[in-house]
């Protein structure tokens, strides 16, 4: 069974040339030969398989080239290394470069150090799904992946599993790992071609082994000549052959129940969350007829607003039916309304007044209690109690387990529904902050432009305390709690913003 592992090319470099590339690496150098002696063992006995990224590769290359170029001896041992390393360091073909580059370039701005080709080569671990990547910027790479883990979470649900070192580490790791633990046995292909594989590996296994395409579009197998269901566990010699069905052929759910390797489940997850993406795409598409571009800034608009980092997220949960398309009509509807007198919507029919928010129950205002902020998106039950307020009737909302309704006679709590119109609260929240002058510029312009759209009204009210301290009332549409607590945490960090209090939370 190989392990992946992915170099960044200055390490690769060090590797290859046993030459040090900073003061550090000097340091090291004799662990360098160490890993090298113990790399070269592992590599010939094809545990390890070193792979890098057509960008590492590219620059490794043109700075092998400068090193020649400047007079530089290479000694046998080193090309030794390079005929090895362009030999199992290939490129991959079934790599969507594009899309690593793209997933980089989106990433920044980058910690200090950490450049283009470091973040793409950590992207180009986790699409491989590599075992361990090699860097000399361990602890930059770590705060980098911190700072992204959301997104990299979206992509990639297992990249915790890549585990990063740097150079010296290496002989840690490789004396941790032992290949004598992992049993393999031997297997064939259809034309006799001996494969090792781990004991316990099915035939589904082999598949992905061989390939993600010839694992994905498996319909059928057959072992020694006779068909056998997916799950079948290999024995020593069996002799396999795949059939597939390239245009019907796909991954089911339960592929992940029964598969071993590491490598198969994550290609099976890669699959899904693509084919998720797309059948969300999809929806959108039959919904809004090609209407707004999925790569514009509509979707990103909607995406961050559901708090999604990148659209791709949406899409993704979209497709697995986690969010409703009623949803996303939803935020659009936020979206032209910020943009109403420049876009006219005849098509989306969002219908703007909502009568009565609360399914049965009518009353002249309703109110959603600011201290549990039960909201139209939540899925916890939720309680109304009718007050009467100078000859107004009154509902308050509250979650089933507020504590301020605690105390409240049970024969006075209704449970209570939304209504499915009701998909939006208005939240009216009082901001105190310095620089009374500047309060409306600094609502208006710091404040993101995701949260900008949420924002109706924006009301700066007399302060007769104390004229140093600006006070505005700003009425914002949110969504759920969560989107709620965001942009509580977003005004927060403001350094001019002192206090933010929230008044009122209506329905619609
Ligand atoms: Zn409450």
């Amino acid at each position: 069974m190989h392990k992946h592992i992915v170099l960044d090319y200055l390490t690769l470099l060090a590797l290859i040339l046993e030459r040090p590339f900073s003061s550090q690496q000097r340091n090291n150098l004799s662990a360098f030969k160490h890993n090298i002696k113990i790399i070269n063992r592992f590599i010939e006995q094809e545990i390890l398989r070193v792979e890098q990224s057509i960008l590492c590769h590219n620059h490794c290359i043109e700075l092998v080239d400068q090193l020649i170029e400047d007079g530089e001896l290479l000694s046998s041992r080193i090309l030794d290394y390079l005929e090895k390393i362009s030999n199992l360091g290939r490129i991959h073909d079934n790599i969507d470069y594009e899309k690593i580059f793209q997933l980089a370039n989106k990433l920044r701005p980058y910690p200090p150090k950490v450049t283009f080709p470091d973040v793409v080569n950590l992207i180009f671990a986790l699409e491989i799904g590599a075992e361990l990547l090699i860097t000399i910027k361990v602890n930059k790479l770590q705060e980098f992946i911190k700072k992204n883990e959301d997104l990299l979470f979206q992509e990639y649900p297992d990249y915790r599993d890549l585990e990063i070192f740097d150079e010296t580490s290496l002989v840690k790791w490789i004396k941790e790992y032992d290949p004598q633990k992992t049993e393999t046995i031997t297997v064939l292909t259809e034309s006799n071609e001996e494969k090792e594989i781990p004991e316990g590996s099915t035939v589904l296994d082999f598949a992905y082994k061989i390939g993600p395409r010839l694992g994905n579009h498996c319909v059928q197998a057959l072992v020694n000549n006779k068909s056998v269901s997916l799950d079948y566990v290999l024995e020593y010699g069996d002799k396999i052959n795949i059939i597939i069905d390239k245009e019907f052929g796909q991954p089911k759910e339960e592929w992940l129940k029964f598969v071993y390797t590491k490598k198969a489940k994550h290609e099976i997850k890669k699959w899904f969350r693509r084919h998720n993406i797309s059948q969300g795409k999809a929806l959108i598409m039959n919904e809004f007829s090609n209407k707004y571009s999925l790569y514009g800034t509509i979707f990103q608009y909607v995406a961050t607003t559901l708090m999604y980092k990148t659209p791709d997220g949406l899409y993704e949960d979209l497709g697995k039916g986690i969010i409703d398309i009623r949803k996303i009509k939803d935020t659009l509807r936020i979206y032209f309304k910020y943009y109403e007198s420049l876009v006219s919507e005849e098509n989306l029919e969002l219908d703007n007044h909502i009568d009565n928010p609360i399914d049965g129950q009518s009353a002249d205002e309703y109110k959603i209690c600011t201290h549990c902020q039960p909201f139209p998106d939540d899925s916890s039950e939720i309680i109304g109690i009718i007050k009467v307020r100078n000859d107004k009737r009154i509902l308050y909302i509250h979650s089933e387990d507020c504590s301020q309704i605690k105390n409240v006679n049970p024969d006075n709590k209704r449970v209570i529904n939304w209504s499915y119109s009701c998909q939006l609260c208005t939240v009216t929240l009082k901001i105190r902050m310095q620089d009374r002058e500047g309060i409306l510029r600094h609502i208006l312009n710091d404040i993101p432009p995701h949260f900008r759209f949420h924002v109706r009204t924006v009301t700066p009210v007399n302060n007769q305390s104390d004229d140093r301290i600006g006070v505005a009332v700003i009425n914002c549409l949110v969504s759920s709690k969560k989107q709620l607590d965001f942009i509580l945490l977003e005004l927060k960090s403001k350094p001019a913003i002192l206090q933010v209090q929230i008044l009122k939370i209506t329905p619609g």
